[in-house]
């Protein structure tokens, strides 16, 4: 396997959460290869200066003085790393100079900027934060082209599909943002286990607790996604996000019942070739594909054992059952202001049903309500990132007075 010279170094932003938490595992396993530039995140200060300790991180990112004052409190290390503050320092340290790789796993809209910042810069992006595509997949995907940065899905259906689409020719090494849909491919077809509800009768949804909805059967990942897992609006979001990194028109994107995350999504070809990518359901796969491709590195996800699973169930999604993957379907075939509008409302309803604010069958209604008033207004050019954030802004604000006690 080629070695590269020097380390590459890497901004792992969100290096709290789920994702990177498994970011700095797999990097762990790779000094020689891969060093850390930089970490965020926006609460858990204790944890973020274990984790700088750890890993000897030169920068660190807080979202203000106060967390900057926990940060320092709880530092234990040798020497303290410079400390960053504000939301402008997240997409500032994104751009440094002396990085090579961003990982983009914020969550939320709130990732929207320094994952774009990263794209301007021309890194590579190890883009975890979906909703970042979702709200901007135009801008996002043209900064990617015209800077002429990787992206890596690090989203495990993305990252399946991406490993299973034909890398040809002289970019075969390079990561690429294509402009339309590569040749041969007929379909994508994006694998969701159903969550936690799968088998759940409707009526019995009113009184579902944050934690059954967290309780994901297969995966282990931040709160809020495995709200979205459990609508599967997670599936919805990623559809678009399919769709904007696979420049697949949605007609040509299909969700496939998989309870057991195995196979992790498949690529069918014109000739009816269909390729999939499997593996066990752990996020540290995707991830270290995305940090040594073109090269395979070593990421502690143990053996596939298939005799083991012993079988292997496929079946069509419940639109009925799951109302919130048809209204993400609606979103992208309604255009950019919709899937902000979309993603801005479902990221305000499960806060709020974390937070005991809102039923779990009103996340839906919130959605389905935002999107009617979007589609009332009328549609903003949204050429800039400022854009994006004028319309997600307005849409919080309308759907935060939602069905919320
Ligand atoms: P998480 O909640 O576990 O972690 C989120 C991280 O973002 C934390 O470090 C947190 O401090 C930081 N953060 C939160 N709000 C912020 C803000 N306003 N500004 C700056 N930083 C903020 O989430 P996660 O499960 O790791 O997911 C991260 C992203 O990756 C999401 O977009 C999710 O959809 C995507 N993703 C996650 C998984 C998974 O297995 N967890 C799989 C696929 C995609
Ligand atoms: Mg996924």
């Amino acid at each position: 396997m080629r070695q590269p010279t020097q380390p590459r170094r890497v901004v792992v932003l969100g290096s709290t959460g789920s994702i990177g938490v498994n970011t700095l595992d797999v990097m762990a396993r790779h000094p020689d290869r891969l060093r850390v530039h930089a970490l965020s995140a926006h609460s858990r200060m204790e944890r973020l200066a274990e984790q700088a300790a750890a890993c000897g991180a030169p920068v660190v990112v807080v979202p203000d003085d106060a967390a900057r004052t926990r940060f320092i409190a709880a530092w234990r290390g040798a020497t303290l790393p410079e400390v960053r503050v504000g939301a402008q320092a997240l997409s500032d340290t994104a751009a440094d100079t002396q990085c090579d790789m961003v990982v983009a796993a914020i969550v939320g809209a709130a990732g929207l900027p320094s994952a774009l910042a990263a794209a301007h810069a021309g890194k590579r992006i190890l883009l975890a934060n979906k909703e970042a595509l979702v709200a901007a997949g135009t801008l996002f995907m043209q900064a990617v082209r015209d800077k002429g940065a990787e992206l890596l899905p690090i989203d495990s259906e993305h990252n399946a599909i991406f490993q299973c689409l034909p890398h040809h020719g002289p970019s075969a090494s390079r990561a690429y943002a294509p402009a339309q849909p590569a040749a041969g491919v007929r379909r994508l077809l994006l694998t969701a286990s159903g969550g936690p509800f799968r088998l759940t009768h409707p009526d019995d949804l009113h009184d579902v607790t944050p934690e059954q909805a967290c309780a994901h059967p297969n995966w282990s990942m931040g709160r809020k996604i495995s709200v979205d897992s459990a609508t599967m609006v997670n599936k919805g979001l990623e559809v678009i996000e399919a769709h904007w990194l696979f420049a697949m028109p949605p007609e040509r994107i299909e969700v496939l019942i998989h309870p057991q995350s195995v196979v992790h999504s498949l690529v069918e070809y014109v000739d009816g070739s269909v390729l999939a990518q499997l593996g066990n359901p752990d996020m540290r796969t995707p991830i270290s594909y995305g940090l040594g491709f073109p090269d395979r590195l070593e990421s502690g996800v143990g053996m596939l054992d298939l005799a083991r699973a012993g079988r292997l169930d496929f079946d069509t999604p419940d639109f009925t059952r799951f109302p919130c993957l048809r209204l993400c379907f609606d979103a992208l075939q309604a255009g950019q202001n919709a899937c902000i509008a979309l993603n801005a409302a479902n990221e305000v309803a499960v806060q709020a049903f974390l937070e005991g604010r809102l039923p779990y069958t009103w996340i839906s209604r919130v959605i389905e309500a935002s999107l009617e008033w979007q589609a009332g207004r009328p549609s903003a050019t949204l050429g800039s990132v400022e854009d994006v954030l004028a319309v997600d802004a307005a849409v919080r604000a309308y759907s935060g007075n939602l069905g919320l006690a």
